[in-house]
C-alpha cells in the first residue's frame, strides 16, 4: 500500500522513501507517495529524486495501471534499484500555483453556481466548464465576488464520508465530468469556510491551501462559447 502524503499534508515539499517497483514503461514506485499524480484536471507534480550521488528529475506523476502513484523521469537514465532509499523533493513553486488555482476554482463553482462539466489546472491558471447557456453579464462582478471570497481568508478543510454516504446525497457533485474519488469506501469532502461562513463543500482528490487568503488576487479572463450549452471561464492569478 502506497501510503498518499500529499493527501495527508499537502505542504510537505521533501521527504524519504522506499523504491517498491519498476514500471515496464521506466517509471518509479515509491511507498510514500509526496508527488501527486494527473488527476481531476490537476497536473502531476515535477520534481526529483536523489539517491547515493545521484539526482534523477522526475518530469511529472501520473497513475499506473495497478499503481495509484507512479514518478515519471525526465530523461532516460538508470532508475534507483528496488529496495532503495530515495529522498524526493518537489517543484514547490509549481506545485503551490496548482494549489492556489485549484482552491480558487472551488471558489469560482460558489460565485458561478451553475454545474460544472469539466475543468483543468496548469500553473499559469486554471478554468471551469460550466452548463450555462448565456455568457455572465458583468465579468468585473464575477471577479469581485471571487476576490472578496478570498480576501475571508475562509478556512479550507477536509473530512470524509462513505461511499454509501455520497450516493445518498448526491447534491455534494458539482462536476458532472470528473467523478468522485469513489470505490476505496471512503471519499474526501473538502470544505471552505465553517459554520455559518461556509461557503463550498464538495468531494475532491486535489491539493488545496489552507486558507483562501493564499490563493492572492484573482482575475477572470476570457469566456469562450464551447458548444450550444457550454461556456468555458479562464481565471488567472493576478501574480
Ligand atoms: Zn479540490
Amino acid at each position: 500500500m502506497t501510503e498518499l502524503l500529499f493527501r495527508e499534508d499537502a505542504y510537505l515539499r521533501d521527504t524519504q522513501a522506499t523504491v517498491t517497483a519498476h514500471t515496464p514503461e521506466g517509471g518509479i514506485v515509491l511507498d510514500r507517495a509526496l508527488f501527486y499524480p494527473t488527476g481531476g484536471g490537476q497536473p502531476g507534480d515535477s520534481g526529483a529524486i536523489h539517491w547515493d550521488q545521484t539526482t534523477l528529475k522526475i518530469a511529472t506523476t501520473v497513475k499506473g495501471e495497478k499503481e495509484p502513484v507512479v514518478l515519471v523521469p525526465a530523461e532516460p537514465a538508470a532508475l534507483p534499484p528496488i529496495g532503495a532509499e530515495v529522498a524526493q523533493t518537489l517543484d514547490w513553486d509549481r506545485r503551490y500555483r496548482h494549489m492556489r488555482i485549484h482552491t480558487a476554482l472551488h471558489l469560482l463553482s460558489v460565485v458561478v453556481p451553475l454545474p460544472v462539466t469539466g475543468g483543468s489546472i496548469s500553473s499559469e491558471k486554471g478554468r471551469l466548464d460550466f452548463d450555462m447557456p448565456e455568457a455572465p453579464e458583468d465579468k468585473e462582478a464575477l471577479t469581485d465576488a471571487l476576490n472578496a471570497l478570498i480576501e475571508q481568508d475562509l478556512v479550507v478543510s477536509e473530512s470524509w464520508i462513505t461511499d454509501e454516504e455520497l450516493v445518498a446525497n448526491p447534491g455534494l457533485v458539482k462536476t458532472m465530468s470528473v467523478k468522485p474519488p469513489m470505490g476505496a469506501g471512503q471519499v474526501r469532502l473538502v470544505r471552505i469556510g465553517q459554520g455559518d461562513d461556509q461557503v463550498d463543500l464538495q468531494p475532491c482528490g486535489g491539493t488545496h491551501v489552507a486558507r483562501t487568503g493564499e490563493i492572492g488576487r484573482v482575475r477572470i479572463g476570457k469566456i469562450e462559447k464551447k458548444g450550444r450549452q457550454n461556456r468555458r471561464v479562464n481565471l488567472l492569478l493576478d501574480d
